[in-house]
């Protein structure tokens, strides 16, 4: 395993720091900034705007890749999943979502999840270890590689595995870098950050990034929300409401998201949907409902289409601005609560340092 730091661990602001501390000139942060993030060069070589010596030292001290391209996985939809390899190993999955005029990448920030939500194929991996920075900014690395030529990252969501509040020191610095005009320079609210409910760290996110907050609800009570997410046993709603109706960020146009799967028979009644609307009633909010994505690992089944109606007409008619978002990815298991990674049986393909878009290493199912 590498001895060197990775770069990437550093948001360009703190680069500078980093390279003044070092005796090396601080000044060419936003150069190394440039070639990283916006050229997509990862070769201490092909920076030729930095001189020799200053290339070889950088070289001698920090390394630029922090993941490897493993399976890809492309649904017919358009969606690629693809698994990516750190370097001791571990193994995580990120998922690019094209739409029209726009491409969403959902990334991951934990490797596996402490939560264990029952109907979350990642939750049922269970925990291995939080990802660094440079391991969370290096899916939009690799992913990139995997689009089409000219198909810009639009938009980046925080939906991948993991949950993002319980790995705070390594996803501020991730955001920094996503937001920075000289690196990714994505609009604050092309970012959205989503949470199981970890309240009292929702505050200190909105201070320190100005994105998006996306609450994964599922439940608009304790009974129930304990079992589908427990960490509600943790955050009750009552506290995570307190929460959110305390924070200044929030205004009709900037919105909380929430996310509320849409179980058979679990929490798709018209008395669900009316505690739904009693609970967001004065908030700022727009409501994603979300059929189940089934899989192997939970019990649970998407309702009828009837159902859903039924259920979404009784929100609009208590005034809940919401939509039925339609599920992409679903047939290479993709979709919301899906990323349930399996070991690929055979090792990635070597992916040469800086690579660039348009390259594809390796398109298999798993
Ligand atoms: S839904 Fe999110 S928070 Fe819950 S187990 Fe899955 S990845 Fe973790």
């Amino acid at each position: 395993m590498s001895e060197r730091e990775n770069i990437k661990n550093y948001a360009p602001d703190a680069l500078r720091a980093r390279l003044q501390k070092d005796g090396l000139p601080g000044f060419r942060a936003a150069q190394i900034t440039r070639w990283l993030y916006a050229r997509g060069v990862e070769d201490w070589d092909a920076m030729s705007d930095l001189g020799l010596d200053l290339r070889r030292e950088l070289a001698r001290r920090f390394e630029t890749r922090a993941l490897e391209t493993g399976e890809v996985q492309r649904a017919t939809d358009g969606v690629i999943k693809t698994q990516l390899r750190a370097r001791d190993g571990a193994v995580l999955e990120s998922v690019a979502i094209p739409e029209r005029g726009r491409t969403t990448l959902c990334l991951s920030t934990q490797v596996g999840c402490p939560l264990a939500c029952s109907f979350c194929a990642t939750g049922a991996l269970g925990f291995t270890r939080n990802l660094s920075s440079a391991e969370i900014i290096d899916q939009m690395c690799r992913m990139r590689e995997l689009l089409p030529a000219g198909q810009r990252i639009t938009n980046v969501v925080f939906m991948g595995m993991g949950e993002p509040l319980l790995n705070l020191p390594g996803l501020l610095p991730a955001l920094d870098t996503l937001l920075h005009p000289q690196a990714f320079g994505l609009a604050p609210r092309r970012i959205t950050v989503s949470t199981a409910g970890v309240a009292r760290r929702i505050p200190e996110l909105l201070e320190q990034a100005p994105v998006n907050l996306a609450v994964s609800l599922h439940a608009a009570n304790d009974a129930l929300r304990d079992e589908l997410v427990p960490l509600n046993r943790r955050f009750p709603l009552a506290q995570l409401f307190a929460t959110l109706r305390a924070l200044p960020q929030l205004s009709r146009r900037h919105p909380v998201f929430f996310e509320y799967t849409l179980m058979a028979g679990v929490n798709d009644s018209v008395e669900d949907a009316r505690a739904l609307a009693r609970l967001l009633a004065g908030l700022p909010s727009k409501l994603n409902v979300i059929p189940m994505n089934e899989h192997e690992d939970a019990p649970y089944r998407a309702p009828t289409p009837q159902v859903m109606d039924r259920f979404l007409a009784e929100l609009s008619r208590a005034g809940v601005v919401c939509t039925l978002r339609r599920p992409r990815g679903a047939d290479i298991e993709a979709a919301c609560g899906q990323l349930a990674l399996r070991p690929s049986p055979s090792p990635p393909p070597p992916s040469p340092a800086g690579a660039r878009q348009g390259q594809e290493p390796g398109t298999t199912r798993r």
